[in-house]
């Protein structure tokens, strides 16, 4: 058997037991993975040794998140195609920094934020790029509004930074995402600078909470709360475009939404491996002024001798990487629009269907720990307005309605006595 063999036949035997196994591992197969190599071992094990670790000791020790009961965070799993062409792509092994470097991997890429911008209702004339997830996303898109923030003052942040900088202003919702703070941290903008602006009980900034502002300022709206799912009002574009502010719109996963238009936006940014189901890492940012992205992300050497257009690697924060975007291309070819609206349906009606059925119970971490110990399905909990919730999202192509009622009447199984 060569390594190709190897890998079919440990990708089936895993896959054969999506329905069977447990899908947060067992404690003993996690403390089995102690008797792996413990030092960097002098001389190198052969591939079929490799290749037998990782099916009888890290296989069962990986969490079952395609398996279609698995709610918990927002991941989503690998549509077929998706996997299927991330596997190819692995085998390419090809560097998606510049077209010269590989003409097909750049070419795809460029189709895929063509079919994503075009479904998420993004303009056409917006540049976009594959990043490492919906944070880096986030961090390239406030990137390029810095720089046109900051631009029109005069002031040349890429060259100068922030030391003589004059400020402005950055709004983000109460309850905005925690990776939307890191990425403000990172840019030197501060994570406690910031105006929050109230929310209402989804969690959607409150528009009448919403601050007149008296210069431009950096706007953060969210299309999609961690765990209401509510989205901020479009609307709230118009008010800050009173003051010319830059809008960016984190939308990891909500801007999939059908209900989702933020097309008079600045920047956006999401994520592929959320609910369009493609492997990790995949996220993606666009940004309507081109210059504003190339400004904030671009480089030259003079053996790099890019193209015209803009390169992948003069759209984000990272050179060298893999061809995220074949999966991407693969996944959307596979579902067309209407697979891609109908999947996402699909995950909504889920999710009103395990509301339906539990809103009326107290919910408790007692109850989330034993339904996790069984191992049927999983899911995790939040604070939400003070009060404890059991969090079940629902973002994977797997998920069947019988994989809600499996995962239903574990819940049932276990509800604490009152
Ligand atoms: C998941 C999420 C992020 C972070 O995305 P990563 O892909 O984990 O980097 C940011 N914002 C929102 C609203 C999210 O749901």
């Amino acid at each position: 058997m060569d390594s190709f063999d190897h890998l079919a036949t440990a990708a089936r035997a895993y896959q054969a037991q999506l329905l069977s196994r447990r899908v947060f591992p067992s404690p003993e197969a996690i403390d089995a993975l102690s008797t792996l190599p413990g030092a960097f071992p002098s001389t190198g094990l052969p591939l079929e040794e490799i290749l037998a670790l990782l099916t009888s000791v890290v296989s069962p020790a990986t969490v079952l998140t395609t398996s279609g009961r698995y709610f918990g965070f927002v991941t989503g799993g690998s549509l077929p195609a998706a996997l299927a062409a991330n596997q190819l792509a692995a085998v390419w092994d090809q560097n998606a920094a510049l077209r010269i470097m590989s003409p097909a991997a750049v070419e795809l890429e460029f189709v895929a934020l063509r079919w994503i911008a075009d479904f998420l209702r993004i303009p056409a004339a917006a540049i976009g790029a594959f990043v490492s997830g919906a944070t880096m996303a986030n961090f390239t898109g406030l990137a390029a509004a810095r720089h046109s923030l900051l631009a029109a003052h005069g002031h040349d942040v890429e060259s100068l930074g922030l030391f003589t900088a004059p400020d402005f202003p950055v709004l983000v919702g109460q309850e905005a995402h925690v990776s939307l703070f890191k990425s403000l941290a990172m840019l030197g903008l501060g994570r406690d600078r910031v105006i929050r602006v109230p929310a209402d009980s989804q969690g959607r900034m409150r528009p009448d909470a919403f601050p007149s502002l008296s210069q431009p300022a950096l706007v953060c709206l969210q299309a999609g709360n961690v765990n209401t799912g509510a989205l901020d009002s479009p609307e709230l574009i118009q008010l800050a475009k009173q003051s010319n502010s830059w809008v960016h719109v984190d939308g990891a996963f909500g801007l999939w939404s059908p209900a989702a238009n933020y097309a008079a936006a600045d920047s956006w940014a999401t994520d592929g491996h959320k609910w369009l189901n493609v492997p990790y890492d995949s996220g993606i940012v666009f940004v309507r002024d081109p210059q504003a992205l190339s400004s904030a992300m671009g480089l030259t050497a003079s053996y790099l001798n890019p193209g015209a257009e803009f390169e992948p690697m003069q759209r984000g924060p990272e050179s060298s990487r893999r061809a995220r975007g074949i999966d991407a291309w693969a996944a959307l070819l596979s579902l067309g629009r209407t697979g891609l609206r109908e999947m996402i349906e699909r995950c909504c009606r889920h999710a009103r269907r395990f509301a339906s059925v539990l809103a009326r119970h107290q919910q408790t971490l007692a109850w989330l720990t034993a339904v996790q110990a069984e191992g049927e399905c999983w899911l995790g909990s939040t604070l939400w307005s003070g009060r404890r919730a059991l969090r079940i999202s629902v973002s994977s192509w797997a998920t069947t309605d019988e994989d809600v009622e499996r995962s239903l009447a574990s819940l049932i199984r276990h509800l604490p006595a009152r």
